[in-house]
């Protein structure tokens, strides 16, 4: 799977963008982000946007082998910092009808 990483703040976004939204940069490098991460650390939020249907919704960064650093969801009900997941794809959210795709990670095997 690729991502587009901001070569201004080194931030990672699912699609490619024109601006990034933290830092305002223009310039976007294609990074490769293979199946297997690390977790590096998580929060669980009980208090959600609209349209999220997961509760509690745990968010956490994820690190590649190549160093790539990722904010997504974690679909397991048992999470720890440092266990192995695995990259996936799916429905984070729906606002108004409109289904809102992004990264999600679940446990390997
Ligand atoms: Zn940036």
């Amino acid at each position: 799977m690729k991502g587009f990483r901001c070569e201004g703040c080194g931030w990672i976004s699912t699609v490619k963008r024109v601006v990034c939204p933290r830092c305002g940069g223009k310039k976007f490098q294609e990074v490769y982000l293979s199946g297997e991460c690390r977790l590096l650390t998580f929060t669980r939020l009980y208090a959600v946007s609209e349209g999220v249907k997961d509760m509690p919704l745990t968010l956490g960064v994820v690190e590649f082998d190549n160093g790539a650093r990722v904010l997504g969801q974690i679909t397991s009900e048992k999470v720890s910092v440092g266990m192995k997941l695995r990259l996936a794809w799916g429905l984070l959210r729906v606002v108004d009808g409109k289904k809102i795709y992004g990264f999600k990670f679940k446990p390997e095997n």
